[in-house]
């Protein structure tokens, strides 16, 4: 609570401003947000500490991907062989620099909040001629992702796994990160090289793998040796020092915001899925040209995680429900702080009650329920282009968050998304949410919910189909005759 102290002492600084003029208001906001504020708590940063702790979107990515995945033909009955990344770098060290140079090229060029690579973490030929071990840091230095991570060759075992299949890695087997409700019962099975894989697990495993602490660290405060080199300066939003809280800024994308938010606190526009998912398909383009398709669709699962992010509302708005008059209200009373925690319990609720209602169904194998039926989707053979990401796939999501964050508020019950004295992550209540929304609404509040959560899987279901149509095409055009 001493943060709300601080941010009404940061009011009575900045109310020597005047609210007369649009412009003013501009700069009262950005006075409050947090120019003014010695202590540098404002309404989004503390928006952002509290998004920090609902960072991972979906959760269990493979998991949600995997009816759909299994449904595809030819990605259940293809297999590719695994390949552990030092080979294929090994392999591809003479044509990489030029591949990675350009997509660089193309990010200064078409993404406005960029922070360019520094010239020194580029991928050289210099630095090729290397053991595989510098060259696999060299790598992964470059495309700017977590180095302490071991990217081993690995599959995440589905609910159609029956037999026990020998030694099997956990989380913590893959991960520096502490195991979320989600994960704690998850099973990975290690590969070795060369073993064959089914693409479908393939895509599905590495849709996950965003999640397990790529995106951890990258900024220059947050303690690490690497992020002081990556170029990607100061968090610009989220807590630098929580779990989680560094990758929100690769898995949200605000890039719809109102033009007085924009001013105000342009460090929301530094977000960087989009450049996440054009990185990850240049080089899946890249694998698949050189032969390397495990890689390919490797490269391909890591994007799809990031569409998998924005398919979630409340990783494309800040306040969803919340107009600019009302945020500028909030801010007046005083009261940003309960507003953003509402939205953070209910954003917590929503992935909560997704991850219950999809893994019953899973357990149950009711593949042809509303539910999985509606993951599975329909094959209408669209491609998504990464540019649709902002021209479709983040609009709908930014469209739909204000009703579906009213309609979390008017079935879940008012303790878990109406008080802002409540915090639902960690609150223990998570693995029983639906059971707790059946007994205060009864079925009409489940219905309604898992109609909610339905349509959000159809639209999950449409870009993840459309990446993976994507990636078949990729694949395709550069199979060997
Ligand atoms: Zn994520």
């Amino acid at each position: 609570m001493d943060a709300f102290g601080q941010e009404g002492k940061m009011f009575q600084k900045c109310q020597g401003s005047s609210l007369n003029t649009t412009q003013n208001h501009v700069s009262v906001i950005r006075c409050l947000l947090d120019g003014c504020s010695r202590v540098r708590v404002t309404w989004l940063s503390w928006c952002l500490v509290l998004f920090s702790a609902n960072a991972m979107a979906w959760s269990d990515h493979a998991t949600l991907l995997w009816p759909l995945v299994r449904s595809v033909p030819q990605l259940q009955s293809a297999t590719v062989a695994a390949e552990e990344l030092s080979s294929f770098l090994d392999a591809e060290k003479d044509g990489l620099p030029a591949v990675l140079a350009e997509h660089e090229d193309w990010a200064r060029q078409s993404l406005p909040h960029f922070s360019p690579t520094p010239t020194e973490l580029a991928f050289s030929k210099g630095g090729a001629n290397q053991q595989s071990d510098q060259l696999r840091v060299a790598f992964l230095n470059a495309i700017r992702v977590n180095p302490e991570l071991a990217y081993p060759l690995y599959r995440q075992r589905t609910v159609e796994d029956r037999a026990p299949l020998g030694s099997q890695w956990l989380w913590q087997d893959l991960s520096f990160l502490s195991v979320g409700t989600s994960h704690v019962a998850v099973e990975y099975q290690p590969l070795s090289a060369g073993v064959q894989v089914a693409i479908a697990h393939v895509v599905a495993t590495a849709s996950d793998e965003p999640d397990l602490g790529m995106d951890i660290g990258l900024f220059v405060n947050n303690g690490t040796e690497f992020g002081r080199r990556y170029g990607f300066g100061q968090q610009p939003f989220g807590n630098p020092n929580l779990d989680y809280g560094s990758q929100a800024p690769f898995h949200m994308g605000f890039y719809h915001l109102d033009w007085l938010t924009r001013a105000a606190q342009p460090g929301l526009l530094q977000t960087y899925p989009l450049w996440r998912i054009s990185l990850y398909d240049r080089l899946a383009q890249f694998a698949f040209e050189t032969g390397h398709d495990y890689w390919g669709w490797r490269f391909m699962g890591w994007a799809l995680h990031y569409i998998g992010d924005l398919t979630q509302p409340y990783h494309t708005v800040p306040l969803p429900g919340v107009t600019t008059p009302e945020a500028l209200w909030l801010v007046v009373q005083g009261r940003t702080g309960e507003a953003i925690q509402l939205v953070s319990n209910r954003h917590g609720v929503l992935e909560s009650y997704q991850y219950q209602r999809v893994q019953t169904a899973q357990e149950s194998r009711y593949w042809e329920g509303p539910l999985l039926s509606a993951i599975t989707g329909v094959d209408a053979g669209h491609q998504l282009h990464p540019e649709e990401v902002l021209t479709q796939l983040t609009k709908e999501s930014a469209d739909e968050a204000a009703n579906l964050d009213a309609a979390i508020e008017r079935w879940v019950p008012a303790r878990f998304v109406s008080d802002p004295e409540f915090e639902w992550t960690g609150s223990g209540y998570e693995p029983d949410v639906v059971d707790l929304v059946a007994q205060d609404g009864g079925d009409s509040a489940v219905d309604a919910l898992d109609e909610v959560v339905k349509q959000r899987m159809v639209q999950f279901s449409h870009f993840a189909r459309g990446w993976i149509n994507r990636g078949l095409a990729h694949a395709a055009r550069f199979e060997k005759k």
